[in-house]
C-alpha cells in the first residue's frame, strides 16, 4: 500500500545532489532529519533540518562511531504500523516513524583504493549507515531505502507518480538494491583485510563488486549482462580509459582482458603485441619495434586477425596505428597512446581505443570466480611463472640459446591458450596456435595446418613451422602429438612432463633429434 512520505532521514556521506534533492522533499512537506555533516551541508542551503542528536538525546561521539544507533532511529525504521504492540512502543518511547531513509556509506571502497593506511580504511568503516540500510530495507512494508545518488530522481519521480507518498514495489525494488549494497560493503571489507593481512587464499571469501555499467548484452543478445569493478584498481580493461569508440560489449571486455592479460606477462623490456579472437592468441609476437612486433603478431594468423583484439605492452605510435588499421579490429588497448597515433585511429570511428596507464603485476595474487550450478569455483589466478633455472632438459639433445628463448616464449603464451594448447613459435613470435581442442594431437595438428595455410597468404618458400618450438600447456599423454609436431618442422619442445609415458615421448623426441625440457608446472585454462 502507499505510504505518504511525510519524514526522511538523510545522512550521506557523498553530497553529490543532496541539497537539490532534500530541496524537492521540503517543498513537498517532508520532515528531515540528519546526521551532523549532512545537517549542516543542508542549513548552509538554508534548509530547516532536525538534528538526529536532539532526536535521540545524545550527541554523536566517538569520532562520529556512534551517531544514529539508537532506539528512537532504529525504532522509527523498524516499528510496524499496523502492529498494536509497536505502535504501543512508539508511543511510550516517544518514536516517530521514519518514511525514508537516505544513506549513503563512507567510502571505504575509495579510501583502500586511494591507498590509504590501515587505521584509515578501519576508521572508513561505517557502522550506523548499515545498521540503518539493513532496518529500513527489512521494514520496506513501511520504509523507503536510497543508497544511492542516482536514485534520488527515481523518488521524485515516484513521489509525483504517487500523490506524495511510496508504492510497495516501489519500496521491495529499493530494499533489494539496499541489500545489494550492505552486502558487496562487508565483503569489500573482507577482501581488503584478507589482503591486509597477507591472507592470499582466505578460506572464507566474500564477493564483492561495484557496477561499473549495464551492457547492452551479454555473451549473446538474447542474455543481459552487467560490468563489476572489484575495486582492486588493477590496470586492465576494467579501469581503462576509453579514449574513442563505441560502447564495449561483454565479449569486448572479455577478449580484451585476455589480449591485455597476455601481453603484460612480458613486461616492458621488448615490445610485444597479442592478437585475441573469442579470448584466444591468434598471434602473438615480441619485436625490436612496436610495428614490428604488430606485424609478425599479425601474420600468424592473418585470416583470424580480422575483427580482433589487438593488446599492446607499450605506447601506440602513429605507425603502428597506421599499421593495425588496415583491417578492421574491435579494441585496441595499449599502457599509452601518443597524440598521433589518436589521431590516425580517429579516422577509425567504430575502433575502440582504450588507454590503461600501465601493467598490471602479473604475479598479484588474485583470486578468480567461475559458477557452476548451485555453486562457486574460487581459486588463485594462474600466476606461475618458469624461468630458465626451472627447465630440467630430457632428451639427449640440448636446446640451443634461440630454442631456449623461444620455448620460454612459447610457454608464456600457451599459459594463455584454452586447453589443450599447443604453440609453435619461432624467434619471438607465434606460428601457430592450436587452441581448445579436446585432444592434445588435434590441437597440434590444427596449429601446424594453419601455419601451412599463412604460407601462401604470407607468400613463404617454406612452412612457418620449419624449425620452430613448440610448447604443449599439459604433458603429452602419448609421442603422437610430438611426432606430428616433428614433422611439422619442429626442433625443441617444453612441456610439463609427468605422464606415465613421458618415455615414450622422450624416446620419440631422441629418435628425431628434438630437445625437450620440462617445467614441471602445467598451464589448464579453461
Ligand atoms: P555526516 O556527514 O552526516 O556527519 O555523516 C554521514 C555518514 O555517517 C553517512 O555515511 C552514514 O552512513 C554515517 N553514519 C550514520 N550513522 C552512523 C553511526 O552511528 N556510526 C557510523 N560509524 N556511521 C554513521
Amino acid at each position: 500500500r502507499p505510504i505518504p512520505l511525510t519524514r526522511a532521514l538523510i545522512s550521506v556521506s557523498d553530497k553529490t545532489g543532496l541539497v537539490e534533492f532534500a530541496q524537492s522533499l521540503a517543498a513537498r512537506g517532508v520532515e528531515l532529519l540528519s546526521t551532523g555533516g549532512t545537517a549542516k551541508t543542508l542549513r548552509e542551503a538554508g534548509l530547516s533540518v532536525r538534528d538526529v542528536a536532539d532526536v535521540t538525546g545524545f550527541p554523536e561521539m566517538m569520532d562520529g562511531r556512534v551517531k544514529t544507533l539508537h532506539p528512537k532511529v532504529h525504532g522509527g525504521l523498524l516499528a510496524l504500523r499496523d502492529n498494536q504492540e509497536h505502535l504501543a512502543a512508539m508511543e511510550a518511547h516517544q518514536i516517530e516513524a521514519i518514511d525514508l531513509l537516505v544513506v549513503n556509506l563512507y567510502p571505504f571502497e575509495e579510501t583502500v583504493a586511494k591507498g590509504a593506511d590501515y587505521a584509515d580504511c578501519i576508521e572508513n568503516i561505517d557502522i550506523g549507515g548499515p545498521a540503518m540500510i539493513r532496518a529500513a530495507a527489512k521494514n520496506h512494508s513501511f520504509v523507503a531505502t536510497v543508497v544511492d545518488v542516482e536514485d534520488y530522481d527515481a523518488v521524485l519521480a515516484e513521489l509525483d507518480a504517487n500523490d506524495g507518498a511510496t508504492s510497495y514495489p516501489f519500496r521491495q525494488r529499493l530494499a533489494q538494491i539496499a541489500y545489494a549494497r550492505t552486502a558487496a560493503y562487508d565483503a569489500a571489507v573482507s577482501t581488503w583485510m584478507a589482503g591486509a593481512i597477507g591472507e592470499e587464499a582466505p578460506r572464507r571469501r566474500a564477493f564483492a563488486g561495484q557496477l561499473a555499467q549495464t551492457l547492452r548484452y551479454g555473451e549473446n543478445p538474447h542474455q543481459q549482462a552487467a560490468f563489476y569493478l572489484d575495486g582492486t584498481n588493477r590496470p586492465g580493461v576494467a579501469t581503462a580509459k576509453q579514449l574513442q569508440g563505441k560502447e564495449l560489449s561483454y565479449n569486448n571486455i572479455n577478449d580484451t582482458d585476455a589480449a591485455f592479460e597476455l601481453v603484460s606477462e612480458f613486461g616492458t623490456e621488448k615490445p610485444a603485441v597479442a592478437i585475441i579472437k573469442h579470448a584466444n592468441p591468434c598471434g602473438v609476437a615480441t619485436g625490436e619495434t612496436v610495428i614490428e612486433a604488430y606485424k609478425r603478431a599479425f601474420d600468424c594468423d592473418r585470416t583470424s586477425a580480422f575483427g580482433g583484439i589487438i593488446a599492446l605492452n607499450q605506447t601506440l605510435d602513429a605507425a603502428t596505428a597506421e599499421e593495425i588499421t588496415k583491417i578492421f579490429s574491435e579494441v585496441i588497448i595499449a599502457p599509452a597512446v601518443d597524440e598521433a597515433a589518436k589521431e590516425v585511429i580517429a579516422k577509425k570511428k567504430n575502433v575502440r581505443l582504450l588507454e590503461t596507464g600501465g601493467l598490471p603485476d602479473t604475479t598479484a595474487p588474485i583470486t578468480t570466480y567461475r559458477q557452476v550450478a548451485g555453486g562457486f569455483l574460487v581459486q588463485d589466478k594462474d600466476n606461475g611463472v618458469i624461468t630458465l633455472d626451472d627447465l630440467k632438459v630430457v632428451t639427449e639433445r640440448q636446446p640451443s640459446e634461440q630454442e631456449l628463448k623461444d620455448l620460454l616464449f612459447a610457454w608464456k603464451v600457451a599459459k594463455h591458450v584454452k586447453s589443450n594448447a599447443i604453440i609453435y613459435v619461432k624467434d619471438g613470435a607465434t606460428v601457430g596456435v592450436g587452441a581448445g581442442q579436446m585432444s592434445r594431437v588435434d590441437s597440434t595438428r590444427i596449429a601446424a595446418r594453419k601455419a601451412e595455410d599463412m604460407m601462401d597468404a604470407c607468400g613463404l618458400a617454406e612452412t612457418p613451422t620449419k624449425e620452430s618450438v613448440v610448447a604443449s600447456d599439459a604433458f603429452f599423454p602419448f609421442a603422437d602429438g610430438l611426432i606430428t609436431a616433428a614433422e611439422a618442422g619442429a626442433t625443441a619442445i617444453i612441456q610439463p612432463g609427468g605422464s606415465m609415458r613421458d618415455q615414450e615421448v622422450i624416446d620419440a623426441a631422441n629418435e628425431r633429434g628434438l630437445a625437450m625440457v620440462f617445467t614441471g608446472m602445467r598451464h589448464f585454462r579453461h
